[in-house]
This record gives C-alpha cells, sequence and structure tokens, in this order.
C-alpha cells in the first residue's frame, strides 16, 4: 500500500505487486499537488499516470499493472461513489469525511490537482448487479468485453471527484483520454454513476443528471440496439444537454438548456469539450440534423 497525498486529505491505493510496500508520502491535511506548468500536470511513465510532485511517482517503477491501469487516487469523501481498489490504512480515517478540494474561484496554477484515471475488469461485484438491471444475456456484447472506468472530475461546486463508468473495453483507453481532456478544462459534470443505480433506468439517471455509458436499451421507439448498448457512447450532464426531437424534451428538466446560445457550466457547445470527443474520432448528438441529443457522444456517430 502506499499513501499519497490528495487535495486536502490522504488516502491509501493499493498496488499489487507492491503490496508490502507502505509509504507515507502525505505530510500534512494541507499539502497540495503541485502542478508544474498547467500543460503538463502529470507524466506518464509506462502507461500509467503519475502526479508530479505528489510522492506518487518515487513508486512508479515498482507499479507492474497493465499499461491501462494509471496511479490512482481517492479525491471524494468516503462512501460517496463505489468500492476502490484501495484498502483503509493508518491515517486514513481521520481525514475522510473532509472536503476534497478547494472552491474553483480559490485556486491557482500552482494548486491545482492532477486527474486521475484507470480502467479495470468488470468484478464479480459490478457483474452481479449489472444482470437484469443493465446487461442481460440477449445484449449484443458480453460482459467480459467491458471495462469499469474510475475517473476524477470536476463537479457543479468546484470540487474534484470520483466517477465511474461502464464501456466497452477497446475504447476504454481513448476515453480515459477524453476525460483527462475534460478535467484539463474543469468542464464540471454533475454526477457519473454506473446506471445499475438506477436499475439500469435512463429516464431515472437522466432525470438526476447523471453521466453514464454502457446501458443494454433499444433506440426509443425502434428494436434497434442504442449504440449504448454496445458501450460505445457516452451521455455528460443529461439536464443540461437534453435530447430534443420537436417538442419532445428528455429528461423534462432540460427544458430550461433548450437556449444553446445561453451557455452555462455544464452545457456541451462547439468548443473544446466537445472537440475531446472528436478528436478520438466520436460523433456527437449536438450536430444531428433532425433532433438532437446534446448529450450524447459515439465512436459510430450514431
Ligand atoms: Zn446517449
Amino acid at each position: 500500500m502506499v499513501a499519497s497525498c490528495s487535495f486536502s486529505r490522504c488516502i491509501l491505493s493499493v498496488l499489487p505487486l507492491a503490496s508490502s510496500l507502505l509509504l507515507l508520502a502525505c505530510v500534512d491535511s494541507n499539502a497540495r499537488v503541485e502542478k508544474k506548468g498547467s500543460a503538463a500536470p502529470f507524466e506518464k511513465t509506462s502507461g500509467q499516470t503519475v502526479p508530479k510532485g505528489s510522492g506518487a511517482e518515487v513508486d512508479a517503477g515498482a507499479e507492474t499493472k497493465p499499461s491501462r491501469e494509471t496511479a490512482f487516487r481517492e479525491t471524494q469523501p468516503s462512501g460517496a461513489h463505489a468500492p476502490l481498489d484501495g484498502t483503509p490504512g493508518p491515517g486514513d480515517d481521520e481525514n475522510a469525511s473532509e472536503s476534497t478540494a478547494k472552491p474553483t474561484n480559490e485556486r491557482d496554477d500552482h494548486e491545482a490537482p492532477s486527474f486521475q484515471g484507470k480502467a479495470q475488469p468488470l468484478s464479480d461485484d459490478v457483474r452481479e448487479e449489472m444482470k437484469g438491471r443493465s446487461w442481460t444475456k440477449a445484449c449484443p456484447v458480453q460482459l467480459d468485453e467491458l471495462s469499469l472506468l474510475t475517473v476524477s472530475h470536476w463537479d457543479m461546486e468546484g470540487n474534484v471527484v470520483l466517477g465511474e463508468l461502464v464501456v466497452a473495453s477497446d475504447v476504454a483507453d481513448d476515453l480515459l483520454l477524453v476525460f483527462e481532456k475534460l478535467f484539463e478544462l474543469e468542464f464540471p459534470i454533475e454526477r457519473m454513476r454506473r446506471i445499475s443505480h438506477y436499475d439500469g433506468d435512463d429516464d431515472r439517471s437522466m432525470a438526476d443528471n447523471n453521466t453514464s455509458a454502457f446501458n443494454c436499451r433499444r433506440v426509443a421507439g425502434t428494436n434497434r440496439w442504442s449504440e449504448h448498448s454496445f458501450g460505445t457512447a457516452v451521455d455528460i450532464n443529461p439536464v443540461m444537454n437534453p435530447y430534443v426531437r420537436g417538442e419532445h424534451v428528455a429528461p423534462p428538466a432540460g427544458r430550461q438548456y433548450l437556449d444553446r446560445s445561453d451557455a452555462r457550466p455544464g452545457m456541451l457547445v462547439p468548443g473544446a469539450a466537445v472537440r475531446a470527443f472528436k478528436d478520438i474520432g466520436w460523433g456527437w448528438g449536438g450536430d444531428w440534423r433532425s433532433l438532437k441529443d446534446y448529450q450524447h457522444f459515439s465512436r459510430s456517430g450514431r
């Protein structure tokens, strides 16, 4: 286990092949990750993301996880999200409930945290949770073809928190790049929970402004599998970026965001956030003509 500095507290993560090594790198609860230039908040070593100045880089050589996985730190109050692969250790509990980051307007370049993200195979628990909710044997992909992404993102209050997405394994690396870019842009995402939390009900997930990816379902009103059924589509902040077809708006609360010229935080409009997806070759539902699906990005463009 390795203890590293979070933005205002200590957390732990497990490195499987270095589990016997305990390294306390956290000095105090006010320690912050130093950002060495806004363009290069971290460096990659053997495919891993290692935060500069956090102390985690001293263990980069001992890390032997698959290349897709990155050094990883919990950045959210405990219990707010699904289990991580970290195990609590000495000094962790007392800081677990502290706030995780300063509000955006109090930060500067020297205090900005680094993006953290990883992709891993679905655990047995996640598989069981998905069965009958977001996945069945009739679905066009198997559970072995999906991965769980865990990424840090900015929320609407200017905190850095963790989110989870189930995606097709063959797009996991590309999506890590996208969420790294969104993080650098400080593009706010209200929440990012696995669709199983909503029993696979996309209407409930959208109404909760939840950002999601894999969900085995048909395109509304058709027999065609949605791109989400393949894990190759992502919906971002659905309330702020609704699906609009004529008078139909989904979710209903998205009506207050129909004026796309009035760009507010979390809204996707042509610009850098949309470009982050286009840079990996994905299409955006905001470009469609017959209808608009502002929340929707997909590999196929559909
Ligand atoms: Zn979608």
